[in-house]
């Protein structure tokens, strides 16, 4: 049952699918709808069972409120999970019945890309519904936003924990070279940071030492290299209570979804006075690009917004704001920002 999901928030509308045809399976989550219609991409990948699938549902529409909240826009969280492997069973036909699907949950959701997923899949599902974000007739490409994001909330992080405005010789680990990793690296490198990289992929680590100048490091110890900020642009949970003792970074703060594993390894952060920027804020420049793209949706009220650069730019004072805050309030930043987000989305 939904609501005995320990992921379960008082979600406003979860919806299930299926189609026989296609093979489709898939979960839709509204998590709120109170700072306006709905956004989250769509993760398409598989799952040990239905169960995990739909926690994963419940888990990441409440970040997707969270996100938008913080990043002070008039959108609301949801997200979509395809059960199944996207390299077996994703076609045409699939991509189209799940956006007749979107379709017909209407006005009060719009779906785009995640785990699983490209641009070229968010066209085909635009064919028949135009809630759809990430196409390359709106926003395009998240990941150049999220960098750009990213590179705001790490001045925040220089700021607040080194008092310094510039990234001059300051050491930064970047795990993950991918569609953002490596563009944080670029503009970092450019900055006069000096970087240490690693990634599962050989190529592209070669790439960013004869680029960025970068040092190699191990994907096993990339966390624990002796640098001022550690930035995790890969996976989710590399912040755990065993790995937090390992970390020489003063700061952890980068693109990742889920960095913490739990909320006890954000306070043992915390208790190593190590610096966190919760991912959902730095990360939100992909969400942040897409908001002209879902308010030109049928049915959608349009809202004065400020330009882009100024949208992403506020990622830097709302970080800075939450830093203040928690250190006011004696809380993890995580837990200030959960509060914040709250309180912005009404449920407090
Ligand atoms: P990506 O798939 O393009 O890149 C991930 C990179 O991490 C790849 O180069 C991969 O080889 C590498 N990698 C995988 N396992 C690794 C390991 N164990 N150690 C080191 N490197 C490893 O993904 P992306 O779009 O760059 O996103 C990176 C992270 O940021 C993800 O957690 C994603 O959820 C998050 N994020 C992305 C966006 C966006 O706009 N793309 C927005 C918000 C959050």
């Amino acid at each position: 049952m939904i609501w005995e999901s320990a992921e379960f928030d008082n979600h406003e509308q979860v919806c299930f699918f299926s189609d026989e045809k296609t093979g489709l399976r898939a979960i839709v989550a509204i998590h709120s709808t109170f700072r306006g219609p709905a956004a989250g991409g769509m993760r398409f990948k598989p799952y040990d069972t239905d169960a995990l699938a739909l926690d994963d549902a419940l888990r990441l529409s409440r970040a997707m409120s969270y996100k938008s909240a913080l990043a002070g826009l008039p959108v609301g969280g949801g997200k979509s999970v395809i059960i199944g492997d996207p390299a077996k069973i994703k076609t045409r036909e699939l991509l189209h019945a799940f956006g007749r699907f979107i379709d017909r949950i209407g006005n009060v959701y719009a779906t785009g890309e995640d785990v699983g997923v490209t641009v070229a899949d968010m066209e085909t599902i635009n064919e028949v519904t135009p809630y759809v974000g990430g196409t390359s007739q709106g926003a395009g490409d998240p990941s150049i936003h999220t960098a750009i994001g990213v590179l705001h909330g790490l001045r925040a992080v220089a700021v607040h924990k080194f008092g310094r405005n510039d990234f001059s010789n300051m050491r930064i680990a970047v795990q993950g070279l991918g569609s953002v990793g490596r563009r944080v690296a670029q503009q970092l490198h450019d900055a006069g940071a000096k970087l240490i990289v690693a990634d599962v992929n050989a190529e592209k680590t070669a790439q960013a030492h004869e680029q960025f100048d970068a040092v190699v490091c191990s994907t096993e110890t990339i966390h624990a290299a002796d640098v001022d900020i550690f930035c995790p642009c890969a996976l989710g949970g590399v912040v755990t209570e065993a790995t937090v003792t390992e970390i020489r970074a003063r700061a952890v703060a980068g693109a990742a979804n889920n960095q913490l594993s739990s909320p006890a390894a954000g306070d043992a952060l915390a208790q190593r006075d190590i610096l966190f920027a919760p991912d959902y804020v730095i990360n939100a420049g992909g969400i942040i690009s897409g908001l002209e793209a879902t308010q030109a949706m049928p049915g959608r009220k349009k809202v004065d917004i400020a330009p882009l650069p100024d949208r992403l730019a506020g990622i830097n004072s709302r970080l800075l704001e939450i830093f203040r805050r928690s250190e006011m309030e004696g809380q993890t930043p995580d837990a200030t920002a959960q509060k914040m987000a709250q309180e912005l989305i009404g449920r407090r």
